[in-house]
């Protein structure tokens, strides 16, 4: 269904946006990656996806700090693929800390990874798309991105944030073929939320797996994390044809977290 068409995932060296990354080539797309991490890891996964899937597969170590990176992070995939039809914006970050504790720098970096980014990734791939009439773009955002959590102000305020971009987007190109939609999971196990239980085991005297268990089922119904590629199948079934009609929705996949 997907075959011939093209992605950028940004944040894809890692986690969920890996997994879309995966998911994407395995429906037939030409993907481009990004991220940091070994350079020697990043192309075995590069190279990998190509011989799996049969597909293109680039990699781009813009920074999603830098404006001037992402606009020729976006052209490049533009040249590379000679067009970009999905954009998944996934590249974040996490800092915890109360509001009178948290560090400014950290504040500047998590919204500028996890909101600013996705703006200006937008707003160079709107052009093209609305030319060949036929665009998805796919945020990831976050169950902090419809409600709250004490010590993470930027990250909620960044998800938030991208769950109103993601509306505005829909809004203003709903007539040029180019959907707009949010993904909100809850907990997702990925070296982003491994972190957090390691510091939180320090803190509580809990084992690792004690701690896991006590942080998912603090927030969620459903006592267990959501796997990467089920994220990843939900951003295929969002760039399909069957979602053709799903625009500026925020679409929850969190254990049951938001239903509270
Ligand atoms: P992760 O730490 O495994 O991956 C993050 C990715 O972003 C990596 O590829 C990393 O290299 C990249 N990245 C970080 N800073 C970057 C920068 N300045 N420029 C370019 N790339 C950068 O994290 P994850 O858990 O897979 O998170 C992916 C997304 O999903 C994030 O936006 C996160 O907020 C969101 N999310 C995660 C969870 C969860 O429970 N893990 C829940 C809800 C939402």
């Amino acid at each position: 269904m997907l075959k011939g068409k093209t992605a950028l995932v940004t944040g894809s060296t890692s986690g969920i946006g890996l997994a879309i990354a995966r998911a994407m080539a395995e429906a037939g797309v030409d993907v481009m990656l990004n991220g940091f991490g070994d350079g020697a890891e990043i192309e075995k996964e590069r190279s990998g996806l190509e011989k799996e899937f049969g597909i293109k597969a680039r990699y781009s170590g813009a920074d999603m700090t830098k404006p001037d990176e992402i606009a020729a992070m976006v052209a490049d995939t533009e040249k590379e693929f000679g067009k970009l039809d999905i954009l998944v914006n996934n590249a974040g970050i996490q800092q915890v800390a109360n509001i009178e504790d948290f560090p400014v720098e950290k504040w500047d970096a998590v919204i500028a990874i996890n909101l600013s980014s996705s703006f200006h990734t937008i707003r160079a791939a709107v052009p093209g798309m609305k030319k060949r009439k036929w665009g998805r773009i796919i945020n990831i955002a976050s169950a902090h991105g419809l409600v709250a959590s004490g010590q993470k102000a930027a990250y909620v305020a960044a998800k938030h944030g991208l769950v109103g971009l993601t509306k505005v987007a829909a809004i203003e190109n709903a007539n040029d073929g180019i959907t707009c939609n949010a993904i909100c999971p809850g907990w997702v196990l990925t070296p982003l939320v491994a972190k957090q239980i390691k510091a939180r085991a320090k803190e509580s005297g809990q084992t690792f797996d004690e701690a896991k268990v006590a942080l998912v089922s603090e927030k969620q119904p459903m006592h267990d994390f959501t796997k990467p590629e089920n994220i990843g199948a939900l951003a295929v079934f969002l760039a399909g044809d069957a979602a053709a009609s799903i625009t500026g929705s925020a679409y929850s996949i969190d254990g049951g977290w938001t239903a509270q």
